[in-house]
C-alpha cells in the first residue's frame, strides 16, 4: 500500500447533496487509484447545527454511492480536549489574543479599515489594557480566541515569507502549483468560538495532522481556508499536506449547490429511482 490517505469531512448539519458526493467521490477515487486509504471524519464540533441524524444518513448515503472506508470514524466532537491541548500550544507560543467583539461589532471594525485591505478582520489597533481584559474576564463576558498575524509573523521570523502549500488542483481563481500562502486574506481568525471554545480552521488541522492526511481533497469554496490552515500547521509544528480542490457543482442558473439552497439530497436522488451507478457517471470524478 502506497503512503497515500486522504479523506472526506462532512459536517452533519444537513443531508449530503449532489455537491458533497462529487467531492467524496474525488477523494475515494484519488485514494484507489494511489492504492492508498480513504477516511471519513464527521465534523460536528458546531453543536449548535450538527446532528446525529444527519451523522447517520449520510453514512448510509456514502454507502449506497459505493464507497467504504476505515473504522473507526472519527468524529470531532468526542474530542474537545484535543483541540484544546492544540489552542493552549498556541496560546503559549504568544500568537493568540481574547476578543471579546460581538459579530455586529467585528462587521463594522472591517467597514473602518483603511480601503483596500479587504473583508476580513485585520485585528485591533492596540492590544486590550491587561486591566480591561481582567475586568471584562471578572464580569464573565464571553470572549473568542484570535490568532495574530502579527505576533505569528514574529514568532516565525523569516519563516513566515516561506509558508507555502503545493495545489495539484486549481485553487479559487485557477492557481495551480506551488503557492506562497498569505495568511493575511483572512485576517485574524477566530480559533476558538465563543459558544463551542474551537473552530474549523483549529479542528481541521489537528485532526488532518493527527490522522497522517497526505492529500487534501474538497471544494474549491476551501481553498482560501488553506493559507490559513498552512500558517496553524507552521505554528504547531505539522505537516502541510498536499491539497487538490475540485470544481463546484453548479444547478442549472449556475449558483453553486447549497444546503440552503434545497438542492436535491441524496435521499430525494435515491427516491427518485436513479441508481448509484448513474449518479456516479454522471459526476466523474476530477
Ligand atoms: N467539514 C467541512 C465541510 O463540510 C469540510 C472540511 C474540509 O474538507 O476541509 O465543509
Amino acid at each position: 500500500m502506497s503512503d497515500f490517505i486522504t479523506r472526506f469531512a462532512p459536517s452533519p448539519s444537513g443531508l449530503l447533496h449532489k455537491g458533497h458526493a462529487y467531492s467524496a467521490l474525488c477523494a475515494f477515487a484519488a485514494a484507489q487509484n494511489a492504492g492508498g486509504r480513504f477516511l471519513l471524519r464527521i465534523e460536528d464540533i458546531d453543536t449548535t447545527r450538527c446532528r446525529a441524524e444527519f451523522e447517520h444518513t449520510i453514512m448510509e448515503d456514502l454507502r449506497w454511492l459505493g464507497l467504504s472506508w476505515e473504522a473507526p470514524v472519527r468524529r470531532q466532537s468526542d474530542h474537545f480536549d484535543d483541540y484544546a491541548n492544540a489552542l493552549k500550544k498556541l496560546e503559549k507560543r504568544g500568537v493568540l489574543y481574547r476578543c471579546f467583539l460581538t459579530r455586529r461589532e467585528v462587521l463594522s471594525e472591517i467597514a473602518r479599515a483603511p480601503h483596500g485591505v479587504g473583508e476580513v478582520y485585520q485585528g485591533p489597533a492596540a492590544p486590550m489594557s491587561p486591566d480591561e481584559e481582567a475586568e471584562r474576564l471578572a464580569r464573565g463576558e464571553a470572549y473568542a480566541w484570535r490568532l495574530s498575524l502579527r505576533a505569528a509573523r514574529d514568532v516565525l521570523g523569516p519563516r513566515w515569507a516561506d509558508l507555502r502549500f503545493i495545489e495539484e488542483g486549481l485553487g479559487a481563481n485557477g492557481e495551480q502549483g506551488e503557492i506562497r500562502a498569505q495568511p493575511e486574506r483572512l485576517g485574524d481568525v477566530v480559533l476558538a468560538r465563543k459558544d463551542i471554545g474551537t473552530s474549523y480552521h483549529l479542528a481541521v488541522t489537528h485532526d488532518d495532522a493527527l490522522q497522517g492526511i497526505t492529500h487534501i481533497i474538497r471544494g474549491q469554496d476551501l481553498f482560501e481556508s488553506t493559507h490559513i490552515h498552512v500558517l496553524i500547521q507552521a505554528l504547531l509544528d505539522l505537516p502541510t499536506p498536499i491539497y487538490r480542490h475540485h470544481r463546484l457543482l453548479l444547478d442549472e442558473t449556475g449558483k453553486r449547490l447549497a444546503k440552503r439552497d434545497f438542492a436535491a439530497t441524496l435521499q430525494d436522488i435515491r427516491a427518485s429511482g436513479q441508481s448509484a451507478l448513474a449518479l456516479q457517471e454522471s459526476l466523474r470524478p476530477f
